[in-house]
């Protein structure tokens, strides 16, 4: 069995199955990704049917990433010979005295040349009655919005991956890794592996892999669900009906078409208490179901019907609710991505992304923002900012 290895990832969900692709590309048989778990396992933060992906972003940096993550989609769709990405249109609610500013996002994407919409409440009724709005709300709606079938979208990664040759292993837990300066061993509860360069894509157990090189970062991990109701109409609230959407006060909840199950589905965002990867259930919380059912009802009263499913799914996230996107300090060779509860729509770009930083030593695209010892990660108990 191969034992050394150009390239190996560590964790194959979202982000990791990315690079599996993307490396893979380049390097072929010369890749190694490990998975502690089966691929596509729900333990992590990648799965379910459908996550949002917008150009609408709060700082020009991430609509400048969004515009590249699409990109990124683009490609693998043509590569796959398959279409992934589901172009929905989105709108963001702003009621008044929202707690997430609207120019945040205006200005952001005027910055970057992208296209937007504002709209009052009586305009947004207009043309999607579904909603049920007061007049106090304004909108801004961005076409280009929609729904990243994760999924697909990582299942997809792994097939291509395998075709160029990848050796993607399944249930095999790194437990330990050393780097020498000039290889990196792997250790696995299954063998011991060589490479020049090494990947975290770990998840909400990044701090443990991230320990085998002294790091911790201030990561809070939290146990969120999303709800599917049984639509009583279904066609109404279709793809092409209705679009992606989000509501951006506090509480934050979003909300999708029906896709995957026979209803829409619709969650609020860091509504979960913080656990870790060991300690966090798989029982959705009912104080959290019946807040989103409670808002949904007022929503969205169309859409409501009896719950369906809840799902839960784990959020990573940095105090400050940017991505880490770096190389190790002290370790040039080693790279970790950190999606901070938002970065599925990146999921594909991220994995190109780290690739490129390890290997090549710099990225096609400015990665200034997501740096590991930025100061708010080198705090121990720092101010945490969600809401974004
Ligand atoms: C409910 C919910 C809704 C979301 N909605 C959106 C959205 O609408 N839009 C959006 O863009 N993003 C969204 N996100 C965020 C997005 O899904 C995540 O940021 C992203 O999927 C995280 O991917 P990841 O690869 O970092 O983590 P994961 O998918 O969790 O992958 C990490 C993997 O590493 C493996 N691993 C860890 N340690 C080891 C080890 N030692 N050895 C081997 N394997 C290991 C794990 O088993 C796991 O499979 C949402 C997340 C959740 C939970």
């Amino acid at each position: 069995m191969q034992s050394s290895y150009e390239v190996i990832i560590l964790g194959l969900g979202g982000i990791g199955s990315g690079a599996a692709y993307w490396l893979g590309r380049q390097y072929g048989r010369d890749v190694l990704g490990l998975e502690q778990y089966e691929i596509g396992h729900v333990r992590g933060g990648s799965q379910d049917h459908s996550r949002i992906i917008r150009l609408s972003y709060h700082t020009p940096a991430y609509v400048a990433l969004a515009k590249q993550a699409y990109q990124a989609w683009a490609t693998l769709e043509v590569d796959a010979g398959e279409s992934l990405i589901v172009k929905t249109g989105g709108l963001d609610f702003f009621p008044a005295n929202a707690a997430i500013p609207s120019s945040d996002y205006t200005q952001s994407m005027a910055a970057c040349g992208v296209p937007f919409e504002w709209l009052t409440a009586a305009e947004v009724r207009y043309r999607w009655p579904q909603f049920h709005l007061t007049d106090d709300v304004q909108a801004i709606y961005q076409a280009e919005s929609g729904i990243a079938p994760a999924a697909r979208c990582n299942a997809v990664h792994v097939r291509m991956a395998r075709a160029y040759g990848v050796t993607l292993r399944e249930n095999e837990v790194v437990t330990a890794v050393h780097d020498s300066g000039h290889e990196i061993t792997v250790i696995t509860n299954r063998g011991r592996y060589h490479c020049r360069y090494l990947l975290i894509t770990g998840g909400a157990w990044s701090n443990e892999a991230l320990a085998h090189f002294g790091l911790h970062l201030p990561l809070t991990v939290t146990q969120e669900q999303v709800t599917y109701f049984a639509t009583p109409d279904p066609a109404t609230f279709a793809p092409e009906q209705f679009p992606v959407w989000i509501w951006m006060d506090d509480p934050c909840y979003y909300g999708f078409p029906v896709y995957g199950e026979a209803g829409i589905k619709v969650a609020q965002d860091v509504g979960g208490a913080e656990v870790t990867a060991v300690t966090r259930s798989f029982t959705p919380n009912p104080d959290n179901a019946q807040r989103v059912a409670d808002f949904t009802q007022r929503l969205l009263p169309g859409g409501y019907g009896p719950p369906i499913l809840s799902k839960t799914c784990l959020y990573t996230l940095t105090p400050d609710r940017d991505f880490v996107i770096d190389t190790l300090p002290d370790h040039p060779h080693v790279a970790v991505a950190i999606g901070a509860g938002h970065a599925f729509k990146f999921a594909s770009l991220i994995g190109k992304l780290l690739g490129e930083l390890v290997v090549d030593g710099v990225a096609s695209a400015d990665l200034s923002s997501y740096k590991i010892d930025r100061p708010i990660l080198r705090q121990t108990n720092p101010l945490k900012q969600f809401l974004v």
